[in-house]
């Protein structure tokens, strides 16, 4: 027998892959039930805005046609909305691509990359494929202003003469911690040049306007930030993958290089264009996630049960005990949620933030399960 894991580059084989939340259809299958609710992918409950359904419609005529490789229409749209010239923009098939072409393109084994303990699966995936040393940075503990959000000091003194990137995502998930705009502002700009700072916002738009925190203010002032958002979350377009970041024009040109020439689909871009000029329903969208993620929180409370306060569409819970079988219980009542022992929390499960409905339901068999 041929060992093809050996055969694998060497990052590759210490690699653990991504666990996604699980499908609804694959929920049916096993149990038999339907009428599932699935609060395991931090998705938008309101599906995609309907401008962006309507824009796909007439790009459906163009499918044998390949997609506008450089997504004029697009980042164009993305340059006005940011106020930043169209060659500082780069698409992805999602963020996650633009996170791995950044591994790709800066990071090598003779690299160390610097990420948070409880921050997005992805960045260690994504540095170790390439070979580069993931470097885990231990996060604040729960009795903090920033429950096991990111120990900027720690990261900082982590950083060396062979660190090339740092990521960091505002609000994180899957704890949905968040920093305050001046400790991030203050370690950015503690930030060597010769290290790349990947800022993922990719909850940005659910904070609210006075008290986000946008990085994009920044990217004058430090040539080695780059900020990563998404159209997979607030724009509901999960399921088309779009994404991109923002940079100095030079490294955008460098991602530019090992970009697949087609990396984001016709019908993403036309939907993803739509979507940014849909303001009514990102309104709306951010009125449904406050008033839904207030409901979970209060039940939180009613339970006894410790969460950490979120600025995304989903609330991390503590279950003061192994959450497996608290997530299998939910499973028979039909709620998917999303364990998080994969990221060292076996307590805890992350639950998105869906319609006014789906909260309700998912009160009830909290109160099945843990009342
Ligand atoms: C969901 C998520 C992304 C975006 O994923 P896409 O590839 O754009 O769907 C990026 N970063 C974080 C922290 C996320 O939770």
């Amino acid at each position: 027998m041929t060992d093809f894991k050996k055969m694998a580059v060497p990052g590759v084989q210490k690699l653990n892959p991504y666990i996604p939340g699980k499908p609804i259809s694959e929920l049916e299958r096993e149990l038999g039930i339907d009428n599932i609710i699935k609060l395991a992918s931090n998705e938008n409950p309101l599906g995609p805005s309907p401008k962006a359904m309507e824009a796909i419609k007439s790009e459906m005529d163009e499918l044998a046609l390949y997609p506008d490789g450089n997504g004029f229409a697009l980042k164009k749209a993305l340059a006005e909305k940011h106020g930043v010239d169209m060659d500082c923009i780069t698409l992805g098939n999602g963020s996650n691509d633009v996170l791995v072409l950044l591994a790709e393109a800066f990071l090598s084994p003779e690299h160390n990359a610097i990420y948070s303990q409880y921050s997005f699966a992805v960045y260690p995936i994504a540095i170790q494929a390439v070979g580069a040393e993931h470097q885990m940075i231990p996060a604040l503990p729960w009795q903090s202003n920033t429950p096991l959000g990111c120990d900027l000091d720690l990261m900082h003194s982590a950083i060396n003469e062979n660190t090339r990137m740092i990521f960091i995502a505002n609000p994180n998930n899957p704890t949905g911690s968040y920093l305050g705009e001046e400790e991030l502002y203050d370690f950015i700009k503690q930030v060597p040049d010769h290290v790349i700072m990947v800022l993922d916002e990719a909850y940005l738009e659910y904070s609210s306007e006075g008290e986000r925190v946008d990085g994009t203010q920044w990217l004058q002032e430090f040539e080695n930030l780059v900020i990563t958002r998404t159209f997979s979350k607030a724009y509901g377009l999960a399921g088309f993958r779009v994404g991109y970041c923002l940079s100095h024009p030079d490294i955008a040109n460098v991602l530019n290089r090992i970009r697949q020439p087609f990396n984001v689909n016709s019908l993403a871009l036309a939907a993803a264009t739509a979507a940014l000029d849909d303001e009514g329903f990102l309104q709306k969208s951010m009125e449904v996630n406050a008033a839904g993620m207030q409901l979970l929180e209060d039940k939180c409370q009613d339970l006894g049960l410790r969460y950490v306060p979120s600025k995304g569409n989903f609330i991390l819970v503590d279950f003061g005990k192994d959450a497996m079988p608290v997530y299998q219980q939910m499973l028979e009542l039909g709620v998917i949620t999303r364990p998080v022992a994969n990221y060292g929390l076996p307590n805890c499960l992350r639950i998105t933030i869906g319609t006014e409905a789906e909260m309700q339901r998912m009160i009830d068999v909290m109160d099945q399960v843990c009342g």
